[in-house]
């Protein structure tokens, strides 16, 4: 018996319906009622997509904003009536909202529950299983026991998951144990009325570590599938084999696992549904479908009843591929309803209806293969580094900033005009230049040491690259969820990139043309292209970072030709892009170290190197600081306790963890962003601190960033009176 069961369908709709209903209610244009009754449209339009393609479905997945926050409600975690729209989503966007924190290494954020210091849980149904959509599967057959032929079914994320990604999991088996427990009963309590089966999502059952605690789940598990019929889900990796068949060992409904397994697949209890995820749901290229149905042949012929399902859910996918794509990309591409469509045919193909046409669905994708030059040798030691860059003259305490500036409605407008062709190039680059002139004028009368050009030819610090690079392919409207109502154009990589025009190159050399101090290049990193891209198929992370740090190398060895002193590298992804199983840390580790010196490896010792990171999880990052070994690192500290850095102290580098939080519109006075500097100097000695923003200002007003970057300045000023520091020869 053979059955398709789809997942994650965007929530986000074929037309971004979903961002706009969540904009208009909050913006007061779209009242409640027409807010609930859009939601309910779009899962009803939603739904209808299912069915078309699969026989199976979840019910439940449109979101109010963020399904951990749904289960945290649902849950009693915090005092949110069903139905309160403002308690809830002053959860997750008022004042004292969730952190918000990427889910498995995709970039998808996540708002991030507490669990309660006493395990207790006090369930809310109205919540569950329906918080919006209750009507859109109404009349639909339901299957008590057994299934229908098309149905929904109501999903949730589990109590693992809910534990391991909370912000404060729990430190002790007895701890664990004690919250499972507690969990367990309430997860009853949501389970007990449903009346049919229920996908039970637990992607965190792929970690590490939940091998040794999964003697404390079983019992979950089997008081959760006494209440109702459970399809515990599991996605993104490969189940650990023990894990696997602990599971496979339970009276459950269906269980998930990524197929092809890691070993073999385990045996399932006769009743039980094994629910393979078949098809990709975080990379776009077609699956091969006929070789997939050949494997899985016996497995069928076997009798066993196998669901086939993704292998992720498929929100990290733009809903369709609805553009016209270029010659290499056309016909080659599987969106999120073309996943649906691929499961419908893998099924035909299983039962020998229509090979012919999963053969004709895919072509093997073309070699990627291009050698690579040697790498550069290491630069030279620090010292030598430092010496051979004290003519850039820099005062105790240097301050910059991170790269961008505020990114006003008129420069969207402007960069929109471009777009459409509205603008020329020539009349679109001088009005460029004037905000390049505005930023240096006004950078040089706020006496910042070293200079930036503000960033205001990028709409986002990817698309921009990859707009200017061959090997990409850039979408109009190929949107996926970030967050609540933020989406993004993830870029797609398909033959090995190649600087197309220059980068950076003229933006920055027109900025240095205005100002005797040194202007700094910025280039998105190797890492971060290629973690918020999607990859070409067959083509490993490690393998397209390299490829990706090499087509920066000729752009950095340009700059540096024409004069530029101060590179700096932004790689705000890095830390994420850490694979989640610790044997293929050490690999990433030794390619993000490779990459880092192609891109900068060149450069001779007099050109600065700095590397900005958005993150503070510094015990994580120093291996990684001692292989890129740069000679700045700007990271994010402004809401940290000081002593973080004391983890990082003894490393040869310059930091500056950032004097105030760009993230806050709030002016920071100089009095503040003093006493922030000296409780750095505290773990840092005076001649390796700098002083900046944490991140870019391109989120912030300009006025909100002009007096902080006064503040900021004026704060640098005062430490230099009082601490002195570093001469200006660098000694
Ligand atoms: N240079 C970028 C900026 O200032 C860095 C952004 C980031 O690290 N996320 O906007
Ligand atoms: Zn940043």
């Amino acid at each position: 018996m053979i059955r398709t069961l789809g997942l994650g369908l965007p929530r986000l709709g074929p037309h971004l319906e979903y961002k706009g209903l969540l904009e208009g209610f909050w913006g007061g244009s779209l009242p409640r009622e027409a807010f609930l009754e859009g939601l309910e449209e779009l899962e009803g339009l939603r739904l209808a997509a299912y069915r078309q393609e699969v026989d199976l479905y979840p019910l439940g997945e449109v979101s109010l904003y963020d399904p951990m926050l749904d289960l945290a409600v649902a849950l009693g975690l915090y005092p949110v009536l069903p139905g309160d729209l403002e308690a809830y989503y002053a959860l997750a966007r008022g004042k004292g909202a969730l952190p918000l924190r990427k889910w498995f290494g995709t970039n998808y954020h996540y708002l991030v529950p507490r669990l309660p210091e006493q395990p207790r849980y006090r369930p809310q149904p109205g919540w569950f299983p329906y918080p919006v959509g209750r009507g859109a599967d109404a009349g639909r057959p339901q299957g008590a026991r057994g299934l229908s032929l098309t149905e929904g079914l109501p999903t949730l994320i589990g109590p693992y998951t809910l534990v391991r990604l909370a912000q404060n999991p729990p430190a002790s088996p007895r701890e664990l144990q004690a919250h499972l427990e507690a969990l367990g009963e309430a997860y009853a309590e949501l389970l007990r009325p449903v009346g049919r089966p229920v996908l039970l999502q637990e992607p965190a059952l792929i970690l590490d570590g939940a091998g040794e605690d999964l003697p404390h789940l079983l019992g979950l598990y089997r008081l959760l599938g006494a209440q109702a019929p459970l399809v515990l889900l599991t996605y993104y990796l490969p189940l650990r084999p023990q894990v696997a068949q602990a599971l496979a060992d339970l009276p459950l409904r269906g269980l998930g696992l990524v197929y092809p397994p890691e070993g073999s697949l385990p045996r399932v209890s006769p009743g039980t549904a094994l629910v393979l995820g078949v098809v990709e749901g975080l990379s776009p290229w077609r699956t091969d479908l006929l070789g997939l149905a050949r494997s899985l042949d016996p497995l069928v012929e076997a009798g066993h009843e196998v669901w086939l399902a993704p292998k992720a859910p498929l929100y990290h996918l733009p809903w369709e591929v609805a553009e016209p794509l270029p010659p290499g990309l056309a016909g080659r591409l599987a969106f999120a309803k073309e996943r649906l469509r691929e499961l419908a045919l893998l099924k035909r193909a299983l039962r020998g209806e229509s090979r012919e046409e999963a053969q004709a669905w895919h072509t093997p994708p073309p070699a990627w293969g291009r050698g690579l030059p040697p790498p550069p040798p290491p630069r030279p030691p620090r010292e030598a580094r430092r010496q051979a860059q004290v003519d850039l003259n820099l005062p105790p305490f240097p301050t910059t900033t991170i790269g961008s500036f505020p990114q006003t409605k008129e420069l969207r407008a402007l960069r929109k005009r471009r777009r459409s062709g509205d603008l020329d190039q020539a009349t679109y680059w001088r009005e460029i230049q004037k905000i390049i002139q505005e930023n240096i004028r006004l950078q040089e009368e706020l006496g910042l040491d070293v200079l930036v050009h503000g960033e205001p030819e990028r709409s986002d610090m990817v698309e921009f690259f990859a707009e200017r690079m061959e090997g990409f392919h850039t979408t109009h409207k190929g949107f996926v969820l970030s967050y609540g109502s933020r989406v993004w154009r993830p870029p797609i990589l398909f033959a090995p990139p190649r600087r197309r025009e220059p980068l950076v190159l003229r933006e920055t050399l027109y900025a240095q043309s205005l100002t005797p101090k040194p202007v700094k290049a910025i280039l998105t990193g190797p890492v971060t292209l290629a973690a918020w891209s999607y990859l070409p198929q067959g083509v490993g992370l490690g393998e397209a970072i390299l490829a990706l740090a090499e087509a920066l190398r000729e752009e950095v060895r340009e700059v540096a030709a024409q004069g530029i002193r101060v590179v700096q590298v932004d790689e705000p992804a890095l830390l994420e892009k850490l694979p989640l199983r610790a044997e293929e840390r050490p690999g990433y580790l030794a390619r993000v170290g490779e990459a880092f010196s192609r891109v900068v490896g060149d450069l001779a010792p007099g050109v600065q190197v700095h590397l900005h990171l958005c993150y503070s999880d510094y015990a994580a990052l120093r291996p990684f600081l001692e292989a890129m070994d740069p000679d700045v690192v700007s990271l994010e500290g402004a809401r940290q306790d000081p002593g973080f850095l004391e983890a990082l102290a003894d490393l040869p580098l310059d930091l500056g963890p950032g004097a105030f939080d760009v993230h806050s519109p709030l002016e920071a006075p100089a009095e503040e962003m003093l006493s922030r500097l000296e409780g750095y100097l505290v773990h840092l000695p005076p001649e390796r601190l700098w002083v900046n923003p944490d991140c870019g200002l391109k989120t912030r007003k300009p006025e909100e960033a002009i007096a902080n970057l006064r503040h900021m300045v004026e704060a640098a000023r005062r430490l230099r009176q009082s601490v002195g520091g570093r001469h200006a020869d660098g000694t």
